[in-house]
């Protein structure tokens, strides 16, 4: 067991109040890893008050259950906050974070920038609620694990490893998940409310497989623009979704879906297999996982850079590797 469990433990046991934070635009290990740990913490300790305040949420996630109010400062004076699912402090959703007594951080992300008086980051975990499955394993005389909490955690383990596909699912997250479905999480359910989509976002899905590009060497590529959205009635998450419709196109190791923010910026979403990406999102305001990271360009000029600079990448890759589909 790793130490930093067991101190993350410690704090929480000193304290009465605790608030736990997220990333903004949440995804579902956010959201999952979050709730999942304050559902954690209340059963277990039922004596304190365990919060969640944060300033977005996500549609998609609705299913999981609504947020909670926000809470006077007073409350934040004394606190523990604990942050989970985000590298870096920039990304918190609540600023207000900083009204805490003391932070934690609990995160997998690579990390860039430090912050909290404690940190537990294991970045080779597919995802934060593998985290929080393993601490509840680690604890478990002390925890109390309930199918709520279960349901939570498995949610986030289910979307941020793409259903256990990506590379850095082990043994371990196997053995995690099934411990989380031993505990009675509904897959039916779970699945039906992740999975299934609108009509419309077919026919947007249909949309983008005809517009998306590829570059020399196999980056794809398909832009959002505000006009797409209104046309097919799209919030910023749905539209967001589409990079998934690039992720199985053989000798494209690469692809980014580039969503045109409402205020003129571009968020990107960068993807690759075999190929690390990470260092390309830094360079591009943004940061993430080996495979999976975001961004944001501010111009189409810097949109085309990057794309040339994946493909440069790619390239690179490609000439100096085997093995790869
Ligand atoms: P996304 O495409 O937004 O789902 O992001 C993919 C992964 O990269 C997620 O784990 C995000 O938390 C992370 N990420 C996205 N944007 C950034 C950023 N600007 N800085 C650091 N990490 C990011």
């Amino acid at each position: 067991m790793k130490v930093e469990m067991k101190n993350v433990l410690d704090k929480i046991k000193a304290y009465n109040t605790i608030i736990l934070f997220r990333h903004f635009r949440p995804d579902g290990d956010a959201v999952g890893s979050t709730k999942g740990f304050a559902e954690l913490l209340r059963a277990s300790f039922p004596e304190k008050k365990v919060y969640l305040q944060n300033a977005d949420f996500s549609d998609y996630l609705a299913f999981l259950g609504g947020e909670e109010q926000p809470l006077p400062d007073e409350v934040y004076a004394g606190a523990l906050g604990i942050v989970l699912d985000t590298a870096t402090e920039d990304r918190i959703s609540n600023k207000r974070y900083t009204l805490c007594k003391e932070l934690i951080k609990i995160d997998h992300h690579i990390p860039v920038k430090q912050y909290g008086v404690l940190q537990w980051v294991e970045e080779e975990r597919s995802s934060t609620c593998e985290m929080v499955a393993a601490f509840y394993q680690a604890f478990k005389d002390e925890l109390v694990l309930t199918k709520e909490a279960a349901t939570y955690i498995y949610t986030g383990m289910v979307t941020d490893s793409g259903r256990f596909r990506f590379r850095d699912v082990s043994g371990e997250t196997m053995r995690l998940a099934g411990m989380l479905l031993d505990s009675g999480v509904d897959l039916d359910t779970v699945y039906a409310n992740l999975y299934m989509k609108e009509f419309d976002t077919f026919k947007f899905e249909a949309y983008v497989h005809k517009k998306m590009k590829i570059t020399k060497n196999g980056v794809a590529y398909v832009v959002v623009t505000k006009a797409m959205k209104k046309k097919f009635k799209l919030s910023n998450e749905q539209a967001s979704a589409c990079v998934s419709c690039m992720d199985s196109i053989k000798n494209s190791l690469v692809w980014a879906a580039f969503i045109q923010n409402d205020d003129g910026s571009i968020r990107v979403r960068l993807r690759s297999r075999f190929v690390t990406v990470n260092e390309l999102a830094e360079k591009y305001n943004g940061g993430g996982h080996a495979c999976a990271c975001g961004a944001t360009v501010y111009s189409k000029k810097q949109m085309h850079a990057l794309i040339q600079d994946a493909d440069t990448l790619l390239k690179n890759y490609k000439e100096n590797n085997t093995g790869w589909l």
